[in-house]
């Protein structure tokens, strides 16, 4: 490479001037060498040329600052010769001398990169000083333009109106697959030409963001194009987009594009005039799988139910994961509601076939609601409304059902969030109560102890009973703390009653499902014992078959807990549920009540009253007690004390009462000493 110093460009005043004078005419030599001697004094060093290759030779071996350039040499002429000496001396400054005024021939050797002119015929020292260093300085301020322009992190190219190449730095060589020293002058392909702002993907994935602003380049309209590099902004947008539109679990629609989507398909919709569906997909049993088996056996079970759903369905239909274990369906078309109720009827099938969930066999089911549009509803909300309470309804007829939504049910809907609303406030405003219902010895009517009853506040603008309500508390997860205020209720009671009385009267507690599987309800029940300093023969709890049958194993080891502090437990509604006698030998219980119903058939039916009787001598030969419950009148009274039934209760003997009422009650009524 030729020895030449750019950084010289800034300490020429102090250390000199290396002047590369290239001119074939021996008197312009002179008078060039004169000016310049004249102008710089001993602060310069004059080479000398006469043709290009000269030039080139003297530039190779000595380091110089600028050229003095004549245009007509040996071995070139005009322009060219300007273009000649750029082609090995790229970095240098060059004042080309010529030899007219012509200004038109002074813009053309600018085009071709000299870096000032001056005519021969005006020529003096102080112009060519003034030149040369102008050149030198104009020379610095291109070198720095273009090293900006060569370094940006931005690609940039100049485009001529015809879609040439006048320029492109380094960036958008890379960027835009351009070859660094040719690209010039060919034309740039259409996608990459744009006129104001767009986005292009180039062909490795990359994606540029294209602005163009127009711009004159050498006296002619051009246009900057500027090229940035977003493939990793897009990149890092389209993953937000995947994490927002995509359950990470199971692959499908997430829950917010299933509303976008819906959205989107209720408006076209409008305007092609053909009917939607949303079928509401809950699965039955999840919770349980989750429960026993664990999160990921839970989370295995999730990705194989969307993969079996996904296969069930058409490419056009839309499936989504709306959350835990309810997905969603969305069919664009239908001609039918036979077609939907095919559809949901085929999922069911599908789901008969069980899955295989780390090496167990896991069969779960499916309740559908089923909502159409514009049937079921006009907007997206109440499109997912009305599927959600379709699917509710679907439930409660058990596992593998479909519903179709209808209108009516819309109330009940509303009532149920009613209800919930005034549970809640009554529970945090601790306003339920209790009344007490008398049990009496069938032999001589002595009191043997009394039943809890929950009441929902008697100012309520609602008016509901426990039948009711207690679904409600077990449903939105209130009922360990309504349970606990039960248990304090009851043992309040019990003392005041052996306070009274001055013998332990047992007040019966009715224990939901939800409560005996809560674990504590040993722990707690022995703290309120505790608490209330009473023998444990003050309180029985009272579970139904069915809570007991929700799991059998659990249930006994958790009675077995209360038995062993000494409190007695009934199954209450005795006849109702489905535990076969021979299964109630093994629970451990103390008391049986038989149901209302039975109670209520005396009289009427022979083959009740027969089951009555049997009842009895089972229950007596398993060593229980038997109590009857809703006896409410003396014919039943009679009936059931023959029958050998141990203990009564029911309006015939005493309604239930507040705690007032029934500790007068008490007063007339003594328990037996
Ligand atoms: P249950 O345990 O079978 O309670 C007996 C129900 O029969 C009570 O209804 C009682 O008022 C009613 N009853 C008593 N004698 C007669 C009668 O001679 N004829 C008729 N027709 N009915 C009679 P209530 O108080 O409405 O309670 C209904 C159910 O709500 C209870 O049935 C029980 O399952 C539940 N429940 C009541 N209190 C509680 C509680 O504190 N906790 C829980 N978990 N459930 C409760
Ligand atoms: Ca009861
Ligand atoms: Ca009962």
């Amino acid at each position: 490479m030729h020895a030449y110093n750019r950084d010289r460009f800034l300490a020429e005043e102090s250390s000199g001037l290396q002047v590369l004078l290239v001119e074939d005419s021996e008197g312009d030599a002179d008078l060039c060498r004169h000016y310049l001697e004249e102008g710089f004094g001993t602060r310069i060093t004059i080479l000398h040329a006469t043709r290009v290759e000269t030039a080139e030779t003297l530039m190779r071996n000595h380091t110089v600052d600028v050229v003095l350039l004549d245009l007509g040499l040996p071995d070139s002429k005009g322009v060219a010769t300007v273009a000649a000496i750029r082609s090995f001396a790229p970095d240098i400054p060059i004042v080309v001398l010529t030899g007219n005024r012509d200004a038109e021939l002074g813009i053309q050797v600018i085009r071709e990169h000299a870096q000032d002119f001056c005519a021969k015929q005006d020529l003096n020292a102080t112009l060519l000083m003034h030149s040369i260093r102008h050149a030198i300085e104009r020379h610095r301020l291109q070198t720095q333009y273009s090293r900006v322009l060569e370094t940006s992190p931005d690609g940039v190219v100049v485009l001529s109106k015809d879609g040439t190449v006048l320029f492109a730095n380094q960036m958008a060589c890379t960027l835009l697959d351009l070859d660094p020293i040719n690209s010039v002058g060919l034309p740039l392909p259409k996608k990459l030409r744009s006129s104001g702002n767009s986005e292009v993907t180039l062909s490795g994935q990359q994606v540029v963001e294209v602005r163009s602003v127009d711009v004159d380049w050498n006296s002619a309209p051009a246009a900057l194009i500027v090229y940035r590099d977003i493939t990793s902004r897009k990149r890092a947008e389209l993953r937000l987009k995947e994490l927002v539109q995509f359950d990470q679990l199971t692959g499908l629609a997430s829950r917010t594009y299933f509303f976008d989507y819906l959205a989107r398909q209720i408006s076209s919709v409008d305007r092609k005039k053909y009917l939607l569906a949303m079928l509401f997909i809950d699965l039955d049993r999840f919770k349980y799988v989750n429960d026993t088996m664990g999160h990921d056996s839970g989370d295995e079970l999730l990705c194989q139910v969307a993969k079996r759903l996904k296969s069930s369905v058409r490419e056009e239909d839309f499936l989504a994961r709306l959350g835990g274990d309810e997905f969603a369906l969305i069919l664009p078309s239908f001609s039918s509601p036979q077609e939907i109720a095919h559809v949901a009827e085929k999922l069911i099938h599908r789901f008969e076939a069980p899955f295989e969930v780390h090496g167990a066999e896991v069969t779960i089911g499916l309740s559908i609601g089923i909502a159409t549009y514009p049937g079921s509803g006009t907007g997206v909300k109440a499109l997912y409304r009305a599927a959600d309470t379709a699917m509710y309804r679907a439930k409660e007829q058990g596992t593998n059902h479909f519903q179709f939504y209808a209108d009516h049910m819309q109330d009940s809907v509303l009532n149920r969030i009613r209800i919930e609303q005034a549970v809640r406030k009554e529970v945090a405003d601790d306003r339920f109560w209790f009344a007490f219902q008398p049990l009496v010895s069938a032999g001589d009517g002595a009191t043997v102890g009394m039943e809890a009853l929950i009441r929902w506040p008697e100012d309520s603008t609602l008016c509901l009973g426990p039948e009711e309500f207690i679904p409600v508390v077990e449903h939105i997860g209130l009922i360990g703390q309504v349970g606990r205020k039960v248990l304090r209720s009851a043992a309040a009671m019990a003392k005041v009653a052996m306070e009274l009385t001055n013998v332990p009267v047992r007040v019966s507690v009715n224990v939901s499902m939800r409560q005996l599987y809560e674990n504590h309800l040993g722990a707690e029940v022995e703290k309120v014992l505790k608490e209330f300093g009473l023998p444990a023969d003050c309180l029985e709890l009272e579970l139904t078959e069915s809570s007991i049958m929700g799991d059998p194993e659990r249930a006994q080891r958790t009675l077995e807990e209360v038995r062993a502090l000494g409190v007695t437990v009934a199954i209450d509604d005795f006849g109702t549920g489905y535990s076969s006698l021979s299964y109630l030998r093994r629970l451990p219980v103390d008391v049986l009540k038989i149901d209302q119903s039975f109670v209520q058939d005396i009289g009427h039916n022979q083959e009740t009253e027969a089951i009555l009787h049997s009842l009895v001598g089972l229950a007596h030969a398993l060593k229980l007690k038997v109590v009857a419950e809703g006896v409410e009148s003396q014919i039943q009274r009679d009936f059931l004390t023959d029958a050998g039934c141990d203990i009564l209760q029911g309006f015939h003997i005493c309604r239930p009462g507040t705690p007032a009422q029934i500790t007068n009650w008490l007063r007339d009524h003594p328990p037996a000493l």
